[in-house]
């Protein structure tokens, strides 16, 4: 089982959660072969700056902000497709966003959950959900492309504050 719900749901050192996504990024592309260009690298970095997943305008907003003045939007587009790609983001279908991917290098299914509150998500993958999911399509003799598992709720921190 992979998961990273309990550390992207409690106080942590993020600055090292972020830093240490952007070395197994640079790892992987060297191992794949492929470049980390500087606004593949970018986009990558937004999408650590938290455990929130991002739009592409969002994105595109924030690197504007930064003053990279000339990022237009197919740009940003081609390097968040690079990085899904790769398997260094994952695309959450129901909120149209996108996060960076704790387990890269290790293909996987993927669940998340959402926290309504925070919006912060955590990426767990469960091979019980997978074989469910097959089973069922196996049932409806269906053959499967994709799979994404969404779940919305309340993260522990945000649980904590509504008791208060
Ligand atoms: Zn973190
Ligand atoms: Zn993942
Ligand atoms: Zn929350």
């Amino acid at each position: 089982m992979l998961s990273n719900s309990r550390v992207a749901y409690r106080e942590h050192n993020h600055l090292r959660c972020q830093n240490a996504a952007m070395q197994r990024a640079r790892s992987l592309c060297e191992q794949h072969k492929v470049r980390l260009t500087p606004i593949r690298e970018n986009v990558l970095r937004l999408l650590w700056q938290s455990h929130r997943p991002l739009g592409a305008y969002e994105i595109i907003e924030q690197l504007s902000d930064a003053g990279e003045k000339s990022v237009k939007p197919p740009t940003v587009y081609r390097a968040i497709d690079f990085l899904l790609e790769q398997g260094l983001a994952h695309r959450l279908a129901t909120l149209n966003a996108y996060i960076g991917c704790p387990f890269p290098g290790n293909p996987h299914r993927f669940a998340v959950f959402v926290c309504q509150a925070c919006g912060s998500a955590a990426e767990s993958s469960f091979e019980a959900i997978d074989n469910a999911i097959g089973a069922a399509a196996a049932r409806a003799d269906f053959e499967v492309h994709g799979q994404a598992v969404e779940v919305t709720g309340l993260c522990p921190q945000c649980r904590g504050k509504a008791d208060d």
